[in-house]
């Protein structure tokens, strides 16, 4: 039986075949390719999720290749820090990237023939994690370690596991300093200062809604949300507003 490509229209065989959650197929030969198979989960994904994800690997190769290549060859100083072998952080531009390097093209230097770049902004999880199966279904080897992605805000490959063999306590201790979120005791006091900030921010709107005033609680709910988002998570203003000048010459 003969299906065909939701995406492209091709005539696909069960073996060319990829079903998606909602009972679309895609081909794996052109379309599936399109996408990060290796963290992007097909299986659970609708026709939606799959076409974001292909558009997301899409404008992420081209804005690796504009923004984070030059500065991998450039100045040691603008170089990305780099995890392993697939992540980039570039502070300076409130970037990330996730790419995949194709070693047929090494004596070119290295070539990325595919990339997702997200805000670092908007990046939320980044804690290890143990796998049982990996995003194509198959079992996961219990050998290998992951650490557990998940971004704001972000359409296409947005909560994942990456395959990651290095120091994930150092990758996390490196995202905490980035977002200011300060872990040790030396630093209590920034932490100190967003979580009272935050309680006074609950405080006023558990008061605007006791004195019944609609508009009010409306308005301090929403700063008190935001001022625990901070406690938690630290303050994103300045890394969303490097990306946002940086992804404005994109169309995401
Ligand atoms: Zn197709």
């Amino acid at each position: 039986m003969a299906n065909k490509c939701a995406i492209c229209g091709a005539d696909i065989n069960l073996v060319q075949q990829q079903k998606l959650a909602d009972g679309n197929y895609i081909c794996r030969k052109t379309c599936q390719k399109k996408g990060m198979k290796a963290y992007f989960d097909f299986i659970h994904s609708d026709l939606g999720q799959v076409q974001d994800h292909i558009k997301q690997v899409e404008v992420g190769t081209k804005i690796f290749n504009d923004v984070f290549v030059p500065a991998i060859k450039g100045p040691k100083k603008a170089r990305p820090k780099q995890y392993g072998t697939g992540i980039f952080v570039l502070e300076d531009q409130g970037l990330m990237a996730l790419a995949r390097p194709d070693y047929k093209y090494f004596i070119f230097g290295k070539y990325y023939p595919q990339a997702c770049v997200f805000r670092l902004g908007d990046l939320r999880g980044y804690e290890p994690t143990k796998i049982t199966k990996k995003p194509d279904g198959t079992a996961a080897d219990q050998n290998k370690k992951y650490i557990h992605f998940s971004f704001m805000n972000t359409m296409g490959l947005c909560d994942f596991d990456y395959e990651y063999s290095g120091d994930a306590k150092k990758l996390a201790k490196d995202f905490d300093t980035i977002f200011g979120i300060q872990k040790t005791l030396g630093n209590i006091k920034n932490t100190w200062k967003s979580q009272i900030d935050a309680t006074k921010a609950v405080v006023d709107a558990a008061k605007a809604v006791a004195s019944g005033d609609e508009a009010s609680y409306e308005d301090k709910g929403t700063a008190a949300a935001e001022a625990l988002d901070v406690a938690i998570y630290g303050d994103r203003t300045e890394l969303n507003r490097k990306a946002d000048a940086v992804l404005s010459k994109y169309s995401i």
